[in-house]
């Protein structure tokens, strides 16, 4: 219908471009990974806007990452120059909720500023709303509660729709009625939490037929993507808006819904089709992606999954390398090994912008992080901060820059009052003025002031026990071992103890990352060369945002490709995990087969899936076998390359793992493996450094953190 020397059509095959061109009317485009599907949304919008149909204000476009609207913004940008009219509304279901909302808080009982809860916020209340009830928040926590809640949130179920059956199973059947106070309270607060971004938005809209009126004739287009990890929230807030116009096109890919834990529901793509009866349907099939190998490898993987809708793949690209299988003793040799590929890789000039490295839990990161800041390489951790760029990790070498130099104001100035020891702002102000105005350090102006009459008493006294401190500690630089004497000013300034009496979620996490700073520590022969070396990988890679490579989980890697993609961790009870398969049995199984496929087809050219026969997770070594996921890749596209002595693709029969009964269940005949399985149990036949027993029993096959991307975004460290 459009002129065909449009140059952005141009380079699109006749199936994207039947999309790009289907404007009026429902639309699904139901494709596999890397056929163009974001392409396709990107080039729509740049087609309405050239066109004419439609001012860039009355596109509504839905993404699943901040990221990944910030992408798209550039890419429509690029291909249609900057417009006059502004830009599309792209973003988050959460962002363009938030936006909707803002403008009319006065009709769903909320002022404009209102103040959107993070998870923490979230518990807090929640205890503070079970106790006040008189439940005993140990037998009940409020954990649990806001998990229900969120669950809710999902399907879109106010405390009023919570039918008795499902509130049953909190504090005897209240759990609606702490619901619905939680709701209450949040008025009072002016606040909502995450899930009411979309709640009450959509309650706006049934509630004021004029509003959402003036939104369904604003928005002329609307388009989604990454439509198969939509929860049923975000489906009926969709299907209000576009109820119009009808003009809502929807871009999704049943094997790469991996949010199911969340409450996304992959039915949201047959209720598509039903609710928006005579929707076109659009099928993609060549992939642009990937090389024929990789291509296969996924293919085969996710055929094994039963619950699907089915589709071809194919590729004209090169056939490309084999997936490589590699196989370490332990996962610190498996972190060696990624980073002297990387190594390899970076000799070759191959850009770090295009190597990532996915893993199932962010528990996987620290060992493959420390070996980078070991080799100097620089990496961003994506949906989180990295681990030298965490709270808790510059405090510590805030700490250990004033042991090393007394002279380090910036350091010193970030632990004077942390933890809390009653020296605040105005005591700092007293110092900076006394400093500059002589012209020395802080801590030098410190010492001279705590000899005068400027300081109160109490902060006089404050402040000589912490310069004694740092003097003690200083001189133990000599005569301590370099990791005792870490230990000892975490310990001794209080520091540690401050996060062991901290009740929040993650001060666990935290205390977890010191010992593993102490660990890192081990490697360096004293504080000065780790500092030195620390300060060089954070210079490394602020500046230059190209370079690097990425780290990330899988489920943070949605949508996204590089040329070289490292999938560590593919062993039984990680990945896939065990959580999943014990609460869901065979659909989480599948759903984590889904995440492997997403993981492989991040790949442009080369893929690297690895496994370790022991493994560390939060201190606590575990011996581990390969994944099934590795048996079910086909023999012809991969290529194992280093691996244990005994192991061999192709003689550990594809029916050991059939026959397997899950997780840890299998029998391997070949003596390493059998050597591997019986050194179970923390600790034991670990290398080197393994801690005398753990501080938690299980290990890593009972977390399930797939990143919640969007919350990650919003609350930073
Ligand atoms: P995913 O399911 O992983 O989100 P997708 O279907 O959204 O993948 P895109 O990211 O849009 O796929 O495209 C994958 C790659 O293929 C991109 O690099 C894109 O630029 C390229 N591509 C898509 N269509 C074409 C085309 N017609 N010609 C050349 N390259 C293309
Ligand atoms: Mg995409």
């Amino acid at each position: 219908a459009v002129q065909p020397q449009v140059p952005y059509l141009t380079g699109l095959n006749l199936e994207q471009r039947r999309a790009v061109e289907t404007l009026e009317g429902p639309l699904l485009v139901l494709a596999g990974a890397g056929t163009g599907k974001t392409r396709v949304l990107t080039t729509r919008i740049a087609h309405l806007i050239a066109t004419g149909r439609a001012f860039p204000s009355q596109i509504l476009a839905v993404t699943f990452t901040n990221k990944a609207a910030r992408e798209m913004k550039e890419r429509i940008t690029a291909l249609v120059g900057a417009v006059a009219e502004g830009m599309p509304w792209l973003g988050t279901f959460h962002a363009i909720g938030t936006k909707i909302l803002r403008r009319h808080a006065e009709l769903v009982g909320l002022k404009s500023d209102f103040a959107i809860l993070d998870t923490d916020d979230q518990i807090r209340l929640l205890k503070q709303i079970i106790r006040a009830e008189n439940l005993d928040d140990k037998r009940w926590p409020a954990r649990q509660l806001a998990h229900l809640i969120d669950s809710w949130k999902n399907r879109a179920l106010t405390p009023d729709k919570v039918s008795a059956g499902e509130a049953q199973g909190f504090a005897n059947g209240r759990g609606a009625a702490l619901y619905k106070l939680y709701q209450e309270r949040l008025k009072v607060l002016n606040a909502v939490d995450f899930g009411d971004l979309l709640v009450e938005t959509i309650r706006l809209f049934r509630e004021n037929p004029d509003v959402l009126a003036r939104y369904q004739d604003r928005f002329r287009y609307i388009l989604v993507d990454e439509y198969q990890d939509t929860n049923v929230a975000q489906y009926l807030w969709l299907r209000l808006l576009a109820q119009g116009r009808q003009n809502l096109c929807c871009v999704g890919d049943d094997d790469q819904s991996i949010y199911g834990w969340r409450g996304a529901e992959v039915d949201n793509i047959l209720r598509f089709e039903h609710d928006f009866p005579g929707a076109a349907v659009v099928r993609l099939e060549r992939n642009y992606r990937s090389t024929a190998h990789i291509l296969a490898a996924a293919s085969h993987l996710i055929a094994h999954n039963e619950d699907r809708l089915g589709k071809t793949l194919h590729t004209d690209g090169a056939a490309g390398e084999p997936v490589a299988i590699t196989g370490a003793w332990d996962s610190e040799e498996e972190a060696r090994q990624i980073g002297e590929v990387i190594e390899t890789l970076q000799a070759q000039a191959h850009p770090l912008s295009q190597i990532a490295v996915l893993v199932r839990i962010s528990a996987q990161m620290r060992e493959i992080e420390d070996r980078f800041v070991q080799l100097g390489l620089p990496y961003r951790v994506i949906g989180g901060p990295r681990f030298y760029e965490r709270l808790e990790i510059r405090d510590a070498l805030a700490y250990f820059r004033c042991v090393v130099s007394q002279a380090d104001d910036l350091a010193f100035e970030r632990i004077f009052n942390t933890p809390k020891r009653g020296l605040g702002d105005a005591t700092l102000q007293i110092l900076h003025a006394y400093a500059r105005h002589a012209g020395i350090p802080l801590m030098q102006a410190a010492r001279a002031l705590i000899e005068t009459e400027e300081l109160k008493p109490k902060q006089r006294s404050t402040l000589r026990d912490l310069l004694a401190a740092f003097d003690r500690w200083s001189r133990q630089l000599e005569t301590v071992p370099h990791t005792e004497l870490a230990e000892i000013v975490l310990d001794e300034s209080g520091y540690t103890t401050m996060w062991q009496n901290d009740r929040s979620p993650e001060a666990g996490g935290r205390l977890d990352n010191l010992k593993e700073l102490i660990r890192t520590l081990e490697e360096f022969p004293d504080l000065q060369a780790f500092l030195e070396h620390v300060s060089l990988v954070m210079d490394a890679s602020e500046g230059d945002s190209h370079e690097r490579v990425s780290l990330m989980t899988l489920h943070a890697a949605k949508g996204l490709e590089f040329d070289t993609v490292f999938l560590p961790g593919w062993e039984e009870g990680l990945f896939p995990n065990q959580r999943a398969l014990d609460e869901q049995g065979r659909a989480g199984l599948e759903e984590e087969r889904r995440l492997a496929y997403v993981g492989l087809t991040r790949a442009r050219k080369s893929a690297r899936i690895m496994f370790a026969s022991n493994r560390r997770i939060h201190g606590l070594w575990n011996a581990t076998a390969p994944s099934r996921f590795i048996d079910e890749l086909p023999e012809a596209h991969v290529e194992v390359k280093e691996a244990p002595a005994a192991f061999s693709y192709g003689n550990y029969g594809r029916s050991r793992f059939d026959q397997g009964s899950g997780a840890f269940g299998s029998t391997y005949n070949t003596p390493g493996w059998t050597r591997a399985r019986q050194n179970s149990g923390p600790g034991f036949g670990a290398p080197t450094g393994a801690p005398p027993g753990g501080r938690r029993g299980g290990g890593h096959g009972h977390t399930i953190e797939g990143e919640i991307v969007a919350r990650a975004a919003a609350s930073s460290a």
